[in-house]
């Protein structure tokens, strides 16, 4: 067994994608299952806290320090199996979610190719339900291997006993219940897939609904995403953020009939009198530009995307805080609506 590598004290700011947050008292990576939970059953055990991490592009934390342990789940591998025309595809949650999608285009599977470039690791994937451009993870996700941090096993976990929906599912519900070890995928056999989104349909040139080449697909949702500032770069500041800081509001039928046409609307499969809206188009409308910022603030509103607050460089966490609630009461007091963050708050609310 590889022993864990503890990297001493360390701080969120310097290992999250927003880089904010104070400093924690004790960060392990740990390369192997045993590792993992080796290290959680050792807070566990202490009563010691323990904050369970895998690339830190989805967390918002805290100034304040953490005196606790943070347990990055590291280990790595992928297994492809070609299975009578489906490709089962096994990875370790340490696994970079990027490189999953390419390893499933190298083996003859376009299917999450509209899922390329989302940064973090497989790992946390199913914990938000990971989704662009008309796809999301629970479409292909077969079964999780966990820690259960309760029932002080390891568990399979069925895609039904995930308890899936709009980026959400029962990791969150739950949260911190389940360290998630390794996840498995059933994809289709087949080097193209059905474009969905209507952005991305005419970006590839083709007909919502229609097929295309996966890996033109992925070229365009490459160029889409880096347009927006959704592609992980380190000399890019609009990127040093967790992505979008808001999710799409899902409102009844009625509030949704006080909204402007113009507000883009999206179904919702799991109810016929709800509806989604857009969170960006209910920012850009309640009058946030690209690039908005509070004065004295190092946050701002993304240059290329209103749904993101990005780290201008000096930013602290109580910046993107303040400028989140700013964007919250905004729309709130323009359309009645309710933005809900989409990323974890550690040590602290919004
Ligand atoms: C530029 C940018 C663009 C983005 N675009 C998208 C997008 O298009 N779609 C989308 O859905 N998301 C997007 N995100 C958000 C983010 O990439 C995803 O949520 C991703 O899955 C987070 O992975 P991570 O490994 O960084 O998770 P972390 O940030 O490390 O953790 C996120 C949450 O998952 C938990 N967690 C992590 N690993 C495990 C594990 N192994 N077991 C149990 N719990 C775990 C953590 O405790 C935390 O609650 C974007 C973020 C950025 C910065």
């Amino acid at each position: 067994m590889t022993s864990p590598v503890d990297l001493g004290p360390g701080s969120f700011a310097e290992h999250t994608s927003l880089r904010v947050g104070g400093v924690v008292g004790t960060w392990i990576v740990a390369r192997t299952e045993a590792a993992c939970i080796e290290a959680i059953v050792e807070c566990d055990d202490l009563g010691r806290p323990a904050l369970v991490l895998g690339g830190g592009s989805n967390v918002v934390c805290s100034d304040a320090a953490f005196d606790g342990t943070v347990v990055q789940v590291a280990p790595m591998g992928i297994t492809t199996v070609d299975q009578e025309g489906l490709l089962r595809i096994v990875s370790a949650a340490g696994e970079e979610w990027d490189e999953l999608v390419l390893r499933s285009l190298a083996a003859g599977s376009a299917a999450l190719a509209p899922l390329s470039g989302i940064p973090g690791l497989v790992g946390a994937s199913p914990i938000q339900n990971v989704g662009a451009y008309g796809a999301e993870v629970s479409d292909y996700l077969v079964s999780v291997r966990v820690w259960d941090r309760t029932g002080r096993s390891v568990q399979e976990l069925s895609a039904q006993e995930c308890g899936f929906g709009y980026r959400t599912s029962r990791f969150k519900q739950e949260l911190d219940r389940f360290v998630v070890l390794e996840v498995a995928f059933d994809l289709p056999v087949d080097e193209s897939v059905c474009v969905s989104y209507p952005q991305l349909a005419s970006a590839v040139g083709v007909d919502v609904g229609a097929s295309a080449d996966g890996v033109r697909v992925r070229e365009a949702v490459m160029e889409l995403r880096r347009s927006k500032g959704m592609v992980l770069d380190e000399h890019d500041r609009d990127t040093w953020s967790v992505g979008s800081f808001f999710v799409n509001p899902i409102v009844s039928d009625a509030v949704a009939r006080t909204l402007p046409d113009e507000c883009p609307r999206f179904s919702t499969p799991s109810s016929s009198d709800e509806v989604k809206v857009s969170a960006a188009w209910l920012i850009a409308a309640s009058g946030i530009d690209p690039g908005f910022q509070l004065s004295e603030s190092g946050a701002r509103v993304s240059t290329k995307h209103t749904l993101a607050i990005s780290n201008t460089g000096s930013a602290t966490c109580e910046d993107v805080l303040e400028l989140a609630r700013w964007m919250r009461s905004c729309v709130a007091d323009r359309f009645g609506v309710e933005l809900v963050a989409e990323p974890r708050l550690i040590g602290c609310t919004l």
